[in-house]
């Protein structure tokens, strides 16, 4: 890596920007950096020039990526944050100072989760940028972690899993996500990691290019009929996703992989819809894993059309079918907006509810202390997140049990819930979920109508509204049932 590649790379994503700064900030870097050498032997100023790269890379801004650059020069050289400020002004030297602070969160345990993740929280209350910073920090420490002690490397890949991959996550930057993801998999189970990939990468690799052409040429010409200008490609599963799916159904490789991914990006929503009526026509879709994340995006702002469909050889084939702007959001998340969304909203128009809630907080109060105290009582006493099992964060309030979970994910899984699982470990529907669970719900197929007794405990309004909704149904169809003149519908 040189300062060279990386000011090209920033220049494709921000035509015409008086790039000087960067190279200003790299010599500063070097000197500040001089003569220091990491764990790997190499120089020093190799891992802050990487960082700044990885953040050019999800499209940071200018500041951002000379911060990128800075951001190790106060806590592990001479020069002083003050220095940083006299030479690079007050919006660099702020996300500098922010990183400073962030300072090394240590590793102690799930006991310790909810402080971190505060302590996260409170450094994005400040600058949303701050966190992309440490992040692409972080990503870059894992690539080089070799040169550490095992034990060392295993505390930080479990870290990172535990506080980083769920934030980046919520933030749904999920190039980030998965990145980490897969990295920490690798320094946790390696054995099983490196077997994954051989079969992913090496046995299946033919068969998969070979099916993704099929699918090709039997769509292909169905698109070019209707004129739109579309991108289609092969989605990569990432190895982790694959081996969480496989633990948590106790299935083999094969049960697991005998779905293949493909994308659609299309100019607009319009397209979206057209696209999926093709495919419906040409293949037979499975209708219970039809998503239309369009309409009702996910809570970190995730928009998608999902389907799956019997392909060729009735092979299970899942589509994904989106716009390229929806495409970028979901892969980069806020990033993809911070560069040219500036005036509308601090971090653009997509962040999440919750961001925007500590940031409304943080507007209110002045004082950190008292900003602190309000930040626990109002944002995190009363919230929790939790995860799906396939990652998806759900938001819910404090005390809320599986049955408010059920219905947070959809309708018809609060409907016909029977059953939880709640980290893997069988729970029970009216216990209270707590932050970071990941929570499976089992359905029953055959139930007809939620169980009234649930009223007594759920606690979102969800819940309780289509519990309530059901209720009045099932009353009438028994009222129906006695009163002759109103039988039939
Ligand atoms: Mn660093």
């Amino acid at each position: 890596m040189t300062i060279e590649r990386l000011i090209k790379k920033f220049a494709e994503n921000h035509h015409g920007a008086d790039t000087d700064i960067l190279q200003k900030a790299y010599d500063f870097a070097v000197a500040a950096h001089e003569g220091q050498l990491r764990k790997t032997g190499e120089p020093y100023i190799n891992h802050p020039l990487h960082t700044a790269y990885l953040l050019t890379e999800i499209k940071a801004d200018l500041s951002t990526v000379a911060a990128g650059l800075l951001h190790d020069v106060p806590e592990d050289t001479d020069r002083t944050l003050e220095e940083v400020e006299r030479e690079f002004g007050p919006e660099i030297g702020n996300l500098v100072k922010g990183i400073t602070k962030l300072g090394k969160i240590k590793y102690r345990g799930i006991e310790r989760y909810r402080e971190n993740l505060k302590k996260m929280f409170l450094a994005m209350t400040n600058d949303l940028r701050v966190i992309f910073i440490k992040f692409c920090d972080r990503l870059n420490n894992l690539r080089t972690i070799e040169s550490l002690p095992e034990e060392k490397q295993k505390r930080i890949a479990r870290e990172t899993l535990e506080i980083y991959v769920p934030i980046a996550g919520l933030l749904g930057i999920s190039r980030l996500k998965w990145q980490m993801e897969d990295i920490c998999f690798k320094i946790l189970y390696p054995d099983e990691f490196h077997d994954l990939e051989y079969k992913y990468e090496v046995e299946k690799k033919v068969e998969r290019n070979q099916f993704f052409q099929r699918v090709k040429n039997d769509l292909t010409p169905k698109l070019k009929e209707t004129g739109i200008d579309y991108e289609i490609e092969m989605r990569f599963k990432h190895l982790y996703s694959i081996y969480k799916k496989m633990q948590e159904k106790n299935r083999k490789f094969d049960e697991i992989y005998d779905v293949f991914a493909l994308r659609i990006i299309v100019p607009t929503v319009n397209d979206c819809y057209k696209v999926l009526g093709i495919i419906h026509t040409l293949w037979k879709p499975n209708s219970s894993r039809f998503k239309d994340y369009i309409a009702v995006p996910k809570p970190n702002g995730y928009k998608s059309l999902h389907t799956t469909i019997y392909g060729p050889e009735e092979k299970a084939t899942e589509f994904q079918i989106r716009t390229k702007e929806m495409h970028e959001e979901n892969v980069y998340g806020l990033a993809a907006h911070w560069y040219y969304k500036h005036d509308e909203d601090k971090f653009g128009y997509t962040s999440p509810k919750w961001v925007k809630e500590i940031i409304e907080v943080q507007k209110e109060v002045l004082d950190t202390d008292e900003l602190v105290k309000k930040i626990k009582l109002d944002v995190f006493q009363d919230r929790i997140f939790v995860f799906s099992p396939k990652g998806d964060v759900f938001e819910l309030p404090e005390k809320s049990t599986p049955i408010d979970f059920a219905y947070a994910v959809h309708s018809n899984i609060g409907n016909k819930a029977a059953s939880v699982l709640i980290n893997n470990k069988l729970g029970k529907l009216d216990q209270e979920l707590k932050n970071g669970d990941m929570v499976k719900i089992i359905t029953e197929k055959n139930r007809e109508y939620p169980n009234q007794d649930w009223l007594k405990f759920v606690k979102t309004r969800r819940a309780k509204d289509r519990i309530k909704q059901y209720a009045k149904k099932s009353s009438l169809t028994r009222i129906k049932r006695f009163i002759p003149g109103l039988k039939g519908k």
